[in-house]
């Protein structure tokens, strides 16, 4: 299968080519020319694996590559990416939970991440490869983690000095080896300005094999239509068909959400989608009006989903063939504030006993909202409720304790190389670790 860009611009490329330059020359993002649907037999299959994701990787992974990777290594590699569960989990008679925040920083970005870690060095020939990220926070760790110990890989993570929370700077300076914290002297925007030059720097790329790790790239969207592949473990209701599903999914750059319309077209048995946001609602506004206006975002409690430009936006777009109609026949939006979803953790928790984080709570409001009599219902967990303390405990009224794996990741040393903002001193902490 080859590989176009969204914006129609560009030559079709193999994959190897798309997975390492991230956006395509015209600037569009890369997506499948064409996508076959899964065979009977391999939707026999991926039931039969009764929601074990590695299995179901396997399956869903190498049909996607089919052409560029052998089923075998596609499932060692799904194997060491995908070490930790994604369980259903029933929270009242038709609603279930996909909890995809049991990876090592406890947010759903980990499947993409450490997948495209994985297959980033399946394809790599030996050659180094320098990954190079700028980061607010939760990108830079869940990075750091995801490569952590990936042969002929490394990490340079650059992270504003002071301006990342102490489990986030734990994340990415307390794992060393093939990781390289740097702390640098300034704002965010500044290690992004830092990032700019490096990739722009011929003469350093002439040494250095760079590649950005940004959530646009093929190698963490394609994993990400693996995990919806466990909702075929429900089967059909009693005397019913599979389709009778709906899928919430908490959407900010709208990968994920992009990776469910994937899954849908080769063949996940699902009634449609809820495009759930907190106030930064582009998207729904536009599945409403047929208006798409993008603008600045606006800071929220779900922090992860404030985007108020959603990048996969053209992409999503462009798998529907521009046809608004048809894109909605598929989606249905929903957005909610910031008061609505503290209070709906209260109270889901009072109900039901299931706690949910903020970006949960919206999807499961998206869900309410959308879900039709005789119809089941699955919203997606994308991060634990313990990486939102600060928000769930009050809504609760109760403390709850720090998950183990970010209690050691605290403990542990740490250690950040120190950077002004000066882009020289980049170059050469750069060209000084290839050798
Ligand atoms: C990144 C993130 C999202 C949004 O996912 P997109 O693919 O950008 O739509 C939702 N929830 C959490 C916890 C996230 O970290």
């Amino acid at each position: 299968m080859r590989w176009v860009s969204s914006r129609g611009g560009s030559p079709a490329v193999p994959f190897i080519d798309a997975l390492f330059a991230g956006t395509a020359p015209d600037g569009g993002l890369y997506m499948p020319e064409r996508l076959e649907p899964l065979s009977p037999g391999q939707l026999d299959a991926i039931r039969a694996a009764n929601g074990d994701i590695v299995a179901i990787g396997t399956i869903v992974g190498s049909h996607l590559l089919r052409d560029e990777i052998t089923v075998d290594a596609m499932r060692a590699l799904v194997t060491d990416a995908l070490d930790f569960p994604i369980p259903l989990v029933q929270v009242t008679g038709n609603i279930w939970a996909l909890e995809l925040f049991h990876g090592p920083t406890l947010a759903f970005k980990d499947v993409g991440a450490r997948t495209q870690a994985r297959l980033l060095h399946h394809f790599t020939d030996g050659t180094p490869l320098t990954i190079l990220v700028a980061t607010s926070g939760d990108t830079g760790s869940a990075v750091a983690q995801a490569f952590h110990g990936v042969p002929d890989t490394r990490v340079v993570v650059l992270y504003p000095e002071g301006k990342v929370s102490d489990v986030q700077e734990a994340q990415m300076a307390s794992l060393g080896d093939n990781i390289t914290a740097v702390a640098v002297h300034g704002t965010f925007d500044d290690c992004q300005w830092l990032v700019k030059q490096a990739f722009a720097d011929d003469d350093l790329r002439s040494h250095v094999w760079l590649t950005p790790a940004n959530s646009i790239n093929l190698g963490r969207l394609l994993p990400q239509t693996f995990y919806y592949f466990v909702l075929t473990s429900l089967g059909p209701p009693e005397g019913g068909h599979y389709r009778n599903l709906v899928v919430s999914v908490p959407s900010g750059n709208f990968g994920n959400l992009t990776a469910g319309l994937i899954a849908k077209r080769i063949g996940l048995p699902v009634n449609r989608f809820v495009a759930a946001t907190n106030v930064n609602d582009v998207v729904p506004e536009y599945l409403r009006t047929g208006e798409y206006k993008p603008r600045g975002s606006v800071r929220t409690v779900a922090n992860a989903m404030d985007v108020g430009a959603p990048s996969n936006f053209e992409r999503m777009r462009a798998m529907y063939g521009d046809s608004f109609e048809s894109l909605r026949c598929d989606i249905a939006g929903a957005a909610f504030d910031d008061a609505t979803v503290v209070a709906e953790i209260g109270s889901v928790f009072r109900q039901y006993g299931y706690l949910l984080d903020p970006h949960g709570a919206i999807a499961w409001l998206g869900l309410r909202q959308n879900l039709a009599a005789g119809e089941r219902g699955v919203f997606l967990a994308t991060a634990h409720p313990a990486k939102f303390r600060e928000v769930v405990e009050p809504a609760i009224g109760d403390a709850i304790p720090l998950p183990p794996v970010l209690a050691e990741a605290i403990k542990r040393p740490r250690h950040s190389e120190k950077l002004r903002v000066d882009y020289p001193t980049l170059k050469s902490l750069l060209l000084a670790r290839t050798r």
